[in-house]
């Protein structure tokens, strides 16, 4: 056995398998670099996914012919002057993605800092050839040829150019959005893939950032995100949240940065569910893009060589940091739903319109998408709505009246929801506002309304019971039931009392007064899934939150009952007070407002 240091050229070439794992990394590397050398434009070009050629050229401070070649030694960084890993300020420290990419590929850096000359350096599979004079503008060019051809292993590894290409993009948007100040142009071959100029001023109330995101994450996200501004305990959070009606179905959209920094984090993943999770159905994700700014001393970015992993000192003061500003915004937001909703209807009147469909790179949303989801528990039986509404506590079977004329003007005017007019198809109501038409849906409306009602009871106190007359046995597996009695005590705060019966059922005694008269079995048979699926990160109190939603749904009035104007309005007035009330519990939207001047467009009127 012989024992013995490794040449170079093999550490580095180690070494890239952790820091290069794919061309996305090398892009990522390379456009930090230029971020670090201050560029205020970026341009990266890519051949073949990346495979046969990447391309980044820099207007930053450039390198003289000495930094070149100490820059491709392995550890050899500007970046950390004092020998002190807390004081980074810069995406690069470790001094390892250069000489890693050397030893992989084809590289040849091109430099020139102020008042000096251009150098070129060229390298193959990690050998030094030549350095020589060039001719090049102020910054620096980075081209690396032929990825992984001293490593055909990795070269397997690749997927399609396609993926590869998607990846890459991916990584350099990341990198412009904590970078609204800085150009970039990313092209594949010839063509521009994605391009944004330098965001710097406030242009009317939006901000540089808000501008650079809209860019990327389209449009619809600007309309619709809510301004977050927070600090606690020295940590500030920053960025913007959509509203719950705009959501997606993968969580792809979900952006997060430490110091600037794009990290993917399941710490702030779960936060961001936790904070929505009143809002979404599960597998339903809002779009957040939100910036964390911490003494560099609570955080630890040198987990992984590719540092997108972060670690915090106290990572709980982030994630309550986190849940809260975005509680807090969303219950500022109140009744607001996004604007996505009216547009995608009114683009549905439109015969011509076709409905618009996602792209990415230009970040536009396909609206047809978004609210697919139907809610997957639909209470299917009659529940009258309980006696605390005022005047919703009329029968059933009510005759519909359209207009009342006495309270047209009391409605119109001072509420946004307006005067109802009518209901049709026993499932809409249809309210005449100031200026235009309100369309809610009164089971999603309403449900909602007794989620927020069951919420405010279980703050002050728990929420009301209500006995059954005969109690009701539901006869589930018993892996089921066990499951269930193990969380009587939880249920029994929110007003249902069950008990075990036997082996495989549970006998209910008492649900919650709220719900009215409710499909015991369906009711239980819902929760049963619910603790299935259930996160078990939850605090008690969103497990419990979690367990209200499922509840409401089924103490909601169901489509197909008739209301009544009195019923109707009330709905409406409560719906304009209650937090929230733009959105059923499972995301989709409660109500779409039409605006006269759009319903007027459609005819032809302006
Ligand atoms: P790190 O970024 O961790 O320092 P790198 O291997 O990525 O390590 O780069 C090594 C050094 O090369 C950097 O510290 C920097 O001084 C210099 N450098 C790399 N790219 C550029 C660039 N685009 N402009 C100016 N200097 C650069
Ligand atoms: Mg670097």
């Amino acid at each position: 056995m012989t024992i013995r240091m490794l040449p170079d050229n093999i550490i580095n070439r180690i070494a890239a398998g952790e820091v290069i794992e794919r061309p996305a990394a090398v892009v990522k590397e390379l456009v930090e670099n230029s971020l670090d050398a201050s560029a205020t434009q970026i341009d990266i070009l890519l051949r073949d996914g990346g495979r046969t050629q990447i391309l980044v050229t820099d207007n930053g401070t450039g390198m003289n012919a000495n930094e070149i070649s100490l820059a491709v030694e392995r550890h050899a960084t500007s970046k950390l002057p004092k020998d002190d890993l807390t004081l980074v300020k810069t995406m690069g420290f470790r001094g390892e993605a250069l000489p890693s990419i050397g030893a992989v590929s084809r590289l040849t850096i091109t430099s020139r800092p102020h008042n000096e000359e251009a150098w070129k350096l060229f390298l193959e599979g990690g050998k030094k050839h030549i350095l020589e004079p060039a001719s090049h503008p102020y910054g620096t060019q980075v081209e690396v040829c032929d990825l992984f051809f001293a490593t055909p292993a990795r070269l397997k590894f690749l997927k399609t150019e396609r993926t590869e290409l998607e990846h890459a993009l991916d990584a350099v948007q990341r990198l412009a959005m904590s970078n609204p100040d800085v150009a970039f142009t990313f092209r594949d071959g010839d063509r521009v893939r994605f391009s944004c100029n330098s965001e710097s001023d406030l242009i009317g109330n939006e901000s540089a950032l808000l501008r650079r995101l809209s860019h990327i994450m389209g449009r619809e996200f600007s309309e619709n995100a809510l301004d977050i501004n927070a600090e606690r305990e020295g940590v500030k959070l920053f960025g913007y949240a959509g509203l719950p009606t705009l959501n997606s179905n993968t969580s792809r959209h979900q952006y997060l940065f430490v110091n600037r920094r794009p990290v993917r984090d399941k710490l702030l993943n779960g936060a961001v569910r936790a904070a929505y999770q009143d809002f979404l159905a599960r597998q339903r994700y809002p779009l957040v893009a939100l910036f964390v700014s911490i003494n560099s001393e609570k955080v630890d970015i040198n987990v992984h060589p590719a540092k997108t992993e972060v670690r915090f000192r106290d990572s709980g003061v982030i994630r309550g940091l986190i849940v809260s500003a975005l509680k807090h915004a969303l219950a500022q937001a109140g009744h607001r739903a996004s604007t996505t909703v009216s547009d995608a209807a009114l683009g549905a009147l439109k015969p011509e319109e076709r409905v618009k469909v996602f792209d990415r790179a230009q970040g536009s949303f396909q609206k047809n998408r978004m609210f697919k989801d139907q809610s997957a528990s639909m209470s299917d039986f009659y529940s009258p709505l309980s006696e605390d509404i005022p005047g919703l506590d009329v029968a059933p079977n009510a005759k519909i009246s359209t207009v009342n004329s006495d309270h047209e003007e009391i409605y119109s005017v001072d509420h946004p929801l307006g005067a109802a007019r009518a209901q049709v198809h026993e499932t809409y109501i249809v309210s005449q506002s100031e200026d235009g038409i309100i369309i809610v849906d009164q089971h999603a409306a309403h449900e909602r309304l007794v989620y927020e009602r069951m919420k405010k009871a279980l703050e002050v106190g728990g929420v009301l019971s209500q006995g059954l007359l005969i109690p009701e046995v539901v006869e589930v597996s018993d892996v089921i039931a066990t499951r269930l009695i193990e969380r009587a005590e939880e249920f029994a705060e929110l007003g249902l009392i069950i008990e075990k019966f036997g082996n495989g059922a549970v006998v209910v005694r008492e649900v919650p007064a709220l719900l009215g008269q409710t499909d015991v079995r369906a009711l239980i048979n819902d929760l049963a899934d619910d603790l299935v699926e259930m996160d078990s990160n939850l605090s008690l109190r969103e497990r419990l939150e979690e367990v209200c939603s499922t509840m409401a749904c089924h103490g909601s009035v169901r489509a197909g009952r008739q209301l009544n104007n009195e019923e109707m309005n009330a709905l409406l007035r409560e719906m304009e007070v209650t937090p929230h009330s733009g959105q059923c519990n499972h995301g989709r939207p409660t109500y779409v407002k039409l605006k006269l001047a759009d319903i007027e467009k459609l005819f032809g009127r302006r």
